[in-house]
C-alpha cells in the first residue's frame, strides 16, 4: 500500500467503513509509516475537536492514547474474525469428516 491510498483511507477507517482486508493492510502500513500515523492522528484530533465543539463539552482527550487504543481494539477485532473463521473451518471439516465416515459404516452395514 502507498502512503496515498493509506491517506485516502483514514476518512473510512475512522467510520469503520473499511472490509476487513483493507482494515489489515491499512493498520499494517499506518503501525510502520510514522508519515501516515501522524496524519491519521491529525485526522483523529481534527474530529475529536468537531465533536467537542458540536457538543460544547470541556473534555480534554489523550490523542496518542486514543488512537492506540482504537488502533489495538481493531486489530483485536480482525484477530477474533480469524479465530472465528478457523473456527467454522475446523467445525465443517469435522462434519465432513463424520460425514464421510458415516457414509462409509452405511455402505460397509
Ligand atoms: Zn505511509
Amino acid at each position: 500500500m502507498t502512503c496515498k491510498e493509506c491517506q485516502q483511507m483514514i476518512p473510512d477507517f475512522l467510520n469503520n467503513y473499511l472490509k476487513p482486508k483493507e482494515l489489515k493492510r491499512f493498520i499494517f502500513h499506518v503501525r510502520a509509516c510514522s508519515q501516515c500515523y501522524e496524519e491519521l492522528e491529525t485526522y483523529v484530533i481534527v474530529s475529536l475537536a468537531t465533536q467537542v465543539f458540536d457538543e460544547n463539552a470541556d473534555v480534554s482527550y489523550d490523542i496518542k492514547d486514543l488512537l492506540e487504543k482504537d488502533l489495538n481494539e481493531k486489530e483485536n477485532q480482525l484477530r477474533r474474525r480469524k479465530h472465528r473463521i478457523i473456527f467454522l473451518v475446523v467445525f465443517i471439516l469435522t462434519f465432513l469428516i463424520l460425514d464421510v465416515i458415516l457414509t462409509i459404516h452405511w455402505f460397509n452395514a
